[in-house]
């Protein structure tokens, strides 16, 4: 065989293999610009999810001081307790024990009750305070994203919680739910859902660092209602264009409550009290919200 036939054969093998993986990695960008742009797909089929009659979320952290109890210790991260009918469980945990411990106590919040804990994704401003939660609420579980880095899996694992791991959009009690993870490794994260009877849903976000607008059209593989979101939508820094990018879903969700906390950003919180004067809701650390009966 000439070099020249070996060349030849070579080259057309490497066109094949071009021609046969060209069309998928085309659809793969195609279907990610997709997902981006427009929520409404004519093939999905949704997961359904039971309905809570309400819902009560109270900021036991965030880097925004509470304008009302000076007690309260403010600090980067995120954390909230949720009641949700007879349930209750800690979304995030802040940055430490020691804030979260306090500020439970200033708000007479107990955490041994908790059915579970959420974890959106490993960042310590998240993570950091499980130690408190372990010792009033030893080995609840503990959900949290695949593809979170194995050390930060162990490390939990070692505080004696049962980790469980969410692959993919499910429901983990009856109108609460995740989204599925998005992204991996150190980023990987997902955001809760809570399904409120006669409202629809409303996604909590930790960091939001897979992006707030990525992350509720997660939530639609359960449904098209989506009342709000609540929690850090990443923002600080963030372009004019990549804000009207996120509030061109917000409105094509119609969002009726739009609540940013710790890593929003002032920009971001303004350019959404703006535009979403009615659904903007201005919180921080000790906040209040009561959604449904
Ligand atoms: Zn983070
Ligand atoms: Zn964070």
């Amino acid at each position: 065989m000439s070099n020249n036939f070996k060349i030849a054969v070579a080259l057309g093998l490497l066109a094949l293999l071009f021609l046969v993986l060209m069309p998928k990695l085309l659809w793969n960008r195609l279907r990610r610009g997709y997902n981006l742009t427009t929520f409404r797909s004519d093939n999905l089929s949704y997961q359904k999810l039971k309905e809570l009659s309400g819902a009560e979320i109270l900021v036991l952290v965030d880097n925004e001081p509470s304008n009302s109890n000076f007690e309260l210790k403010a600090a980067w991260g995120i954390s909230l307790y949720v009641k949700a009918q007879n349930v209750s469980f800690l979304f995030d945990t802040g940055p430490s024990p020691e804030v979260l411990e306090h500020n439970c106590k200033v708000l007479g919040v107990d955490l041994s009750n908790i059915s579970f804990v959420f974890i959106s994704h490993e960042h310590g401003d998240h993570t950091g305070g499980l130690p408190y939660v372990a010792k009033v609420a030893p080995s609840v579980p503990v959900y949290v994203p695949s593809g979170m880095s194995s050390s930060v899996r162990r490390g939990i694992e070692r505080l004696g919680f049962n980790v469980v791991e969410v692959k993919g959009p499910q429901q983990m009690l009856e109108g609460i739910a995740s989204t599925g993870p998005l992204m991996s490794g150190s980023l990987a994260e997902h955001g809760l859902i809570l399904n409120l009877q006669g409202k629809g849903m409303v996604l909590l976000v930790g960091c939001a660092h897979p992006g707030v607008d990525r992350m509720l059209l997660n939530a639609t593989n359960f449904s098209e209602e989506v009342f709000g979101v609540i929690g850090g939508f990443h923002l600080m820094g963030a372009s004019e264009t990549r804000l009207e990018q996120i509030a061109k879903v917000f409105d094509e969700l119609s969002l009726q409550l739009i609540v940013p906390l710790h890593c929003s950003g002032k920009t971001a919180k303004s350019f959404f009290k703006e535009h979403f004067p009615q659904a903007y809701l201005d919180a921080q650390t000790g906040s209040f919200l009561k959604l449904g009966p």
